[in-house]
């Protein structure tokens, strides 16, 4: 099979849906040199020989560097250079890139082809010694670093002693002389750490680049990002080998990173940064400040005007917003790489709307560009403007950064990436604070509340990754001083701890001393445009989880069609109701118990009126007590002893009903109808609270639509039973009420054990509507105890024995069959029957999909991922 494939003048044999192949970076190449801008040619080899190169024990497949010599071959003549060459030799870059987009996670090797000869060479072509050295002495170090395992440090400290000598702050002040000296003493570096001098011969230092890059797929960093950012079942990277340009050949040169609209807000304008007289990652490595590119027209008019064409074309060829590097040599543009624009969820609903505005791509199109995730971060908290400006005028104001990731995050200050996350995993918020983050970071930047660094710009790794996963971020806060061994920051005169808490406004960049207070977001313009998208084409309903009239009212506000869940045993523990809870479970008889419970029956009539109200006109279902009963009882002997006085029972009354209570495996003990088959008095009581509510709104004309659920049914019979005395006590009411008119009840069940979806022909016939509970379906169909699986889940996702946390997102091939099972069989016997989800995975995109596919009528989600559910339900209708 062909290995390579070449884009260029001469040829151009790669195509923009090849991505699989030739990954991102490699298509695309292809891609805008067949559109005809200006790309320096080259060639790419594909992901399948990385994939060889793995399944061959790490060996190059033979015939490889065969077809590489005829791409130099093609290469050369294309370009009139050659390689190693000691009057004009060819110099390349050997770039990865995946299918998927891993910004900075693999390695890169530039100026490729240079040895003792062709500097001599490229000196004289380019009349230009300083430039030749430099190149030299970057792909010594680059080389040495990513092929060699060169110690980094070794390579630095030789650098500064050159600078000391040529009295030189930055490396651009370094003379041609000392760029020689720098050369010879990397040369020295590179012998001595690796045992062998640097190769002089071209083809071997291709050869040698080619296998670090395909390792590079396999480094912790890179294996770290695809399993953070779920990227599964790629072949590998691809390997592209291109002439190089260069942007480190004068002031008439530079490089530079952009985005053809903001990333952070999604305003449609340029927006980007660039070095003059620099190469590669020096923009992104924050070694000298870039400028932004509206500044560019000041250093070159007509390159600037240029661009702007280029992005124009890009935008309208790929249809989105596209992140790209360029390079200018001497007063010409080169592209050097385009991709679709990581942004955040804010400005990648603007740039939908604005997009569709514009007739770039249409509604469907752009309910399809948002990943519904990232709605969470519209949904984040702000400052609220009040606690803000009170801040400010007491002082607490101690410096602007970059306003890098929108967000606000208050926490407290973490040096290291692991010491982020150890202080997360125990419980505590942080804020991680760096001088600038590098890939080895994202674990810590991952689970920091926010993340600050003090050198860098808004494309800096710490700014592009943070927005990538909607964290807040402030970067490049240049007033921080940060003492990583002490511990310490400083800002101006003032020194802050890892007991200090901060608080960081990734929209302004402000960072603020103290926990500043946070506040809900707005729910209107753009985000209402994609919702009412997402609205029309989504098939699937979407209820909400609530317990009180307060989340449902939040609920419906975020556009819930109902509540899908609502937890009796919550409205248990508010108040002093706990008492009469407690009263009512360590009753001994049937009278006392009784008792209790008419203390607690009108509390609850009140909740769900509360309910209804809230919802009226939406279904509300209503789930009968669940836990087990023990969950309700205190534990510790101090908090048994007050127990007992306030019930005026004995100590040890109480800790012997405990004892009586407890359960080996209370996941699989005494709760769910359980609970009802044995004290059908409990049942009794909320049935009749819920009767009662719903008979009082119907006469204060509030149209109550409701949905008894009885929860943990293994059996048809159980459902039966209880089924017949839930309507008994519905028809006990109306009677008691001497109510005539029409309620709307309905009663039905949960589908969580995987017996009743095994049944759930038998259970229809019992039920007016199914709900999966898909929580405890995971729990007994893996039998992963939900509460301990943090033990070891960890270990099935390092070993990929889990492609994911299973409680998060739905086990399609397992637990999904006795969904669609449960579907499938309780409409067979009633056609129509009403089916709905609302475990955690009603919130979760990917299981939405799902839903959507098993044809359920609903999911239910806690409220704040409503609109996430409708977004994700549109997409998978489209
Ligand atoms: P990454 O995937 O980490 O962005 P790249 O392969 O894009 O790595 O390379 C990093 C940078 O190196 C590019 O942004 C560009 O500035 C520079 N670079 C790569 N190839 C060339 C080239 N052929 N000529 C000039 N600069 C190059
Ligand atoms: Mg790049
Ligand atoms: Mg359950």
């Amino acid at each position: 099979t062909k290995m390579a494939y070449y884009f260029g003048k001469t040829k151009t044999e790669g195509k923009s849906n090849q991505k699989q192949l030739l990954g991102g970076k490699g298509a695309n190449l292809a891609d805008m040199t067949s559109i005809g801008l200006p790309v320096p040619p080259g060639f790419t080899i594909t992901t399948e020989v990385c994939d060889l190169y793995y399944k061959h024990k790490q060996k190059l497949p033979p015939g490889l560097m065969d077809e590489v010599r005829k791409n130099v071959a093609i290469l050369e003549k294309e370009t009139g250079k050659k390689f190693g060459d000691s009057k004009l030799p060819l110099l390349v870059s050997v770039r990865s890139g995946a299918a998927a987009s891993m910004p900075g996670m693999m390695n890169t090797i530039l100026n490729l082809g240079l040895n003792d000869e062709a500097v001599v060479g490229l000196a004289n072509a380019t009349q230009n010694e300083r430039f030749a050295y430099d190149s030299y002495r970057r792909l010594i170090n680059m080389f040495g670093d990513v092929v060699s395992g060169v110690d980094h440090e070794h390579f630095e400290v030789a650098f500064a002693k050159i600078k000391k000598k040529y009295n030189a702050k930055v490396d651009n002040e370094v003379p041609s002389e000392g760029m020689i000296e720098l050369c010879e003493a990397y040369k020295d570096v590179y012998k001595k750490d690796y045992g062998k001098p640097f190769p002089q011969d071209p083809l071997e230092q291709l050869e040698a680049s080619i296998e670090a890059v395909f390792k590079s797929w396999m480094q912790p960093r890179a294996v770290k990002y695809r399993q953070v950012e779920n990227i599964t079942g790629l072949l590998g990277t691809a390997v592209n080998v291109q002439s190089m340009v260069f942007g480190n050949m004068g002031d008439d040169c530079g490089t530079g990173v952009a985005f053809t609209r903001n990333p952070s807000t999604g305003e449609n304008k340029f927006y980007g940064e660039f070095l003059v007289n620099a190469q590669g990652e020096d923009v992104v490595a924050g070694i000298r400040t870039p400028l932004p590119v509206a500044e560019m027209p000041k250093w070159n008019k007509a390159i600037h005007k240029r661009l702007l064409e280029i992005k124009d074309l890009l935008e309208s060829h790929y249809k989105d917003v596209q992140d790209i590097e360029f390079t200018i040599e001497r007063g010409a543009l080169y592209m050097l790489q385009t991709r679709n624009g990581k942004r955040t969820g804010a400005a990648a609903v603007k740039i939908a709307c604005d997009m569709v505005k514009e007739k770039l791509i249409d509604e469907k199109t752009a309910v399809q560009r948002i990943p519904a995730g990232d709605l969470t971060q519209l949904l984040l908290p702000s400052f609220t403007p009040a606690a803000k400006a009170t801040a400010k005028k007491d002082g607490k104001l101690l410096t602007v950064g970059l306003p890098a990731s929108p967000g606000a995050a208050v926490g407290k200050l973490a040096f290291t990436a692991s010491e982020a996350v150890e202080r997360t995993h125990a419980g505590e918020k942080v804020l991680l604070v760096r001088k600038e983050t590098n890939p080895e970071d994202i674990d810590g930047m991952h689970l920091a509340a926010g993340i600050l660094t003090s050198t860098g710009g808004m494309t800096s790794h710490a700014a592009v990754v943070a927005r990538g996963w909607g964290r807040c971020c402030v970067a490049g806060a240049g007033d921080v001083q940060i003492d990583e061994k002490a511990r310490k920051i400083k800002v101006g005169s003032k020194t802050f701890t890892h007991n200090d808490v901060l608080s960081i406004d990734g929209s302004t960049g402000e960072v603020m001393l103290g926990e500043i207070a946070t506040q809900e977001p707005k729910l209107s313009g753009d985000f209402a445009t994609v919702m009412g998208w997402a609205d029309k084409y989504r098939t699937l309903k979407v209820r909400t989880n609530a317990d009180t009239p307060a989340d449902a009212k939040r609920a419906r506000e975020f556009g819930a069609e109902g509540i899908g869940l609502c937890r009796t045993e919550h409205m248990f523990f508010e108040g002093d109701r706990i008492v009469a809870m407690r009263a009512m479970i360590l009753a001994d008889n049937l009278a006392d118990r009784k008792k209790a419970l008419k203390n607690l029956l009108p509390l609850q009539r009140k909740d769900f009126i509360g309910l209804f109200t809230a919802m009226k006109g939406l279904p509300v279902t209503i789930r009968l007590l669940d836990p087990p009963l023990h969950e309700f009882l205190p534990h510790d002997a101090k908090a048994q002893g007050e127990l007992a006085k306030e019930l005026n029972v004995s100590p040890a009354f109480v800790k012997n009903r405990v004892a009586q209570l407890h359960e080996q495996n209370p996941m699989l003990g005494h709760r769910g109808c359980r609970l009802a088959v044995t004290y059908p008095e409990i049942l009794e009581t909320q049935v009749t609270a819920i009767v009662e509510a719903a008979i009082a709104c119907v006469e204060k004309k509030i149209d109550a639509q409701v949905e008894i659920m009885i929860p943990l049914v293994g059996a048809a019979a159980e459902l039966k039973m209880l089924r017949d005395q839930t309507q008994a006590v519905i028809d006990e009411v109306k009677e008691a009420k001497k109510f005539t008119g029409k309620l709307n009840i309905l009663i039905g069940t949960m589908i969580e054990i995987p017996r009743a979806a095994l049944t759930a022909d038998q259970i229809g016939e019992q039920a007016d509507f199914f709900s999966f509970g898909t929580n405890d379906l995971t729990q007994m169909t893996f039998g992963f105890s939900r509460d301990d699986i943090n033990t070891f889940l960890p270990d099935y996702i390092n070993n990929e024995l889990l492609a994911q946390d299973p409680f998060q997102s739905l086990d399609v091939t397992g637990v999904g069959q006795l969904v669609e099972m449960g579907v499938t069989k309780g409409r067979s016997v009633k056609k129509g029957l009403k089916c709905g989800i609302c475990g955690e995975h009603g919130g979760d995109p990917a299981s939405i999909k799902f839903c959507h596919t098993v044809g359920l009528d609903y999911v239910s989600c806690s409220p704040f991922r409503v609109p996430i559910a409708r977004l994700a339900a549109a997409q998978a209708a489209l």
